[in-house]
């Protein structure tokens, strides 16, 4: 059997990529820490030595936390303005902040779980299996077809 780099003798990898990703944690041994800074993903875990060069989220913690914040901000905003006629320096000082502020706080929680989520479901790059397109071809000109 094939050793994946996702996989560690020794170590507990995370059924949970959800409370292991917000905790901030190594989805391979659940000790070492994803993060070396606020967001910024630190090169490897510290305990098992995971390589995180395989976690991209890309923008999908930012979409996530707008998507979360954005509605109760905007009804936050919407009340304020159609309870009391706030004036726009209102908002400036109330919703605005309480909008980026409640984004910042989703984002690294979000990053996090995303990143274990890309560890636990093995998610990478496509890629094409030539050992197994060289067996399903050789026995192709036998007449059979290749198991998986
Ligand atoms: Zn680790």
């Amino acid at each position: 059997m094939s050793q994946s780099r996702f996989s560690a003798e020794g170590f507990t990898p995370t059924d949970n990529p959800m409370k292991t990703g917000i905790q901030g944690l190594c989805p391979r041994c659940q000790m070492g820490h994803l993060f070396s800074g606020f967001l910024k993903l630190a090169p490897r875990c510290e305990v098992c030595g995971l390589d995180y060069s395989f976690a991209d989220p890309a923008d999908g913690p930012a979409f996530f936390a707008m998507t979360i914040a954005a509605v109760p901000a905007l009804a936050l905003g919407v009340w304020l303005q159609m309870e009391y006629g706030l004036p726009l320096w209102g908002h400036l000082f109330i919703t605005l902040p309480l909008t980026v502020l409640s984004c910042m706080a989703l984002l690294r929680p979000l990053k996090g779980w995303l990143v274990c989520s890309q560890y636990f479901h093995k998610a990478e790059e496509g890629s094409i299996d030539f050992d197994w397109h060289a067996k399903a071809k050789g026995n192709q000109q036998n007449g059979h077809t290749p198991a998986a």
